[in-house]
């Protein structure tokens, strides 16, 4: 039988079929994931192949191979400094909640999480939220930084999840797809989460005041199938998608607007910092590069990402 995993809780596994099924399923003695050095073989989002078994009076499944995955997110292991966490895998989506006010969202953030998620092949759409208490000058702010990344292919979507505002564009983009959402903590997921499906119990609160007593240290993803035919991963506790390992060489990658123009740089080993005849630079002189974007660069490049790290998992 071949599902998806919709929930992992270390040693079990929900598993639901095509059909609707839903096993509880152990992984397989020798079972191990190829290529992942992971503490989990298997995670939640995951297709995964299983037989079941019959055991006393209950019914379980032994889950004995993986589909590719066409993604995954991992957070590192606190313990074990070579060991990865896989979140979840095989996102379709993610929806970036981004905040002029109440919280301030800042660019710096918003360009770490784009390269992360490039990083990742997740595609990204931003939500600019709480349109409804902006003043002329923050939806000035909003006009603006939707400019600057719809400039470079990134979805720009005002909304408000408190009046409803664009609530159904989110809603019909989600159809038939696995999505999560993101953001700083207060910018309105979980209330756009219940303006898009108001029965759903997420268990991001429960989780974070047991977190606030000290009981529970690990969080666990969850998928949820939504009513309009959605799915969404929750990853409680999980603000961001942290920072990947990558060599300076590879940021460039994950900067959609320095793709083409890099080719055009003198030396093909140019890290755009003080290099003579670098394209980005040229590019950024003449403002067809956003300065924000390239001081996030900057940023990035230098490794300044202590502060981020910190800023996302709690
Ligand atoms: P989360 O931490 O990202 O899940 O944020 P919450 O959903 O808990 O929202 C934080 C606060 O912002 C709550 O008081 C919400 O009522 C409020 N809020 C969320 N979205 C909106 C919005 O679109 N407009 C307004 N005015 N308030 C909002
Ligand atoms: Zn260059």
């Amino acid at each position: 039988m071949t599902g998806l995993v919709y929930k992992s809780t270390g040693s079990w596994y929900t598993v639901k079929t095509d059909l609707g099924a839903t096993y509880q399923c152990r992984i397989k003695g020798k079972f191990r994931l190829q290529g992942i050095k992971s503490t989990n073989p298997i995670a939640v989002g995951d297709v995964v192949d299983f037989e079941l078994e019959t055991d006393n009076d209950s019914i379980t499944g032994v889950i004995d191979s993986i589909h590719d995955r066409s993604n995954y997110i991992v957070r590192k292991s606190v313990n074990l400094s070579k060991q990865t966490h896989v979140i979840a895998s095989n996102i379709d989506q993610v929806f970036l909640l981004i905040t002029i006010d109440n919280p301030p969202t800042f660019t710096s953030f918003i360009d770490r999480f784009l390269v992360t998620a490039e990083a990742y092949s997740i595609k990204t759409i931003l939500l600019f939220n709480k349109i409804d208490t902006y003043d002329e000058k923050a939806l000035d702010e909003v006009k603006y930084l939707a400019h600057v990344y719809r400039k470079i292919g990134y979805e720009c979507i005002g909304i408000s999840a408190a009046t409803g505002k664009n609530v159904d564009k989110v809603k019909a983009m989600m159809h038939d797809k696995v999505s999560m959402f993101a953001g700083h903590s207060g910018v309105g997921k979980s209330t756009l989460v219940n303006a898009i499906e108001p029965n759903l119990d997420l268990k991001t609160k429960a989780i974070s005041a047991q977190h606030m007593q000290g009981q529970h240290t690990t969080t666990f993803a969850e998928m949820f199938d939504l009513s309009f035919g959605a799915k969404i991963i929750d990853t409680p506790g999980i603000k961001g998608f942290g920072i990947v390992d990558m060599d300076k060489e590879e940021v460039s990658d994950y900067f959609p607007e320095f793709f083409e123009l890099k080719q055009d740089c003198k030396f093909n080993n140019c890290l755009h910092v003080e290099e003579p005849k670098c394209a980005i630079k040229e590019a950024l002189d003449k403002d067809e590069i956003a300065y924000s974007r390239y001081k996030s660069y900057l940023s990035i490049l230098e490794g300044e990402d202590e502060q981020y790290r910190t800023d996302n998992y709690n």
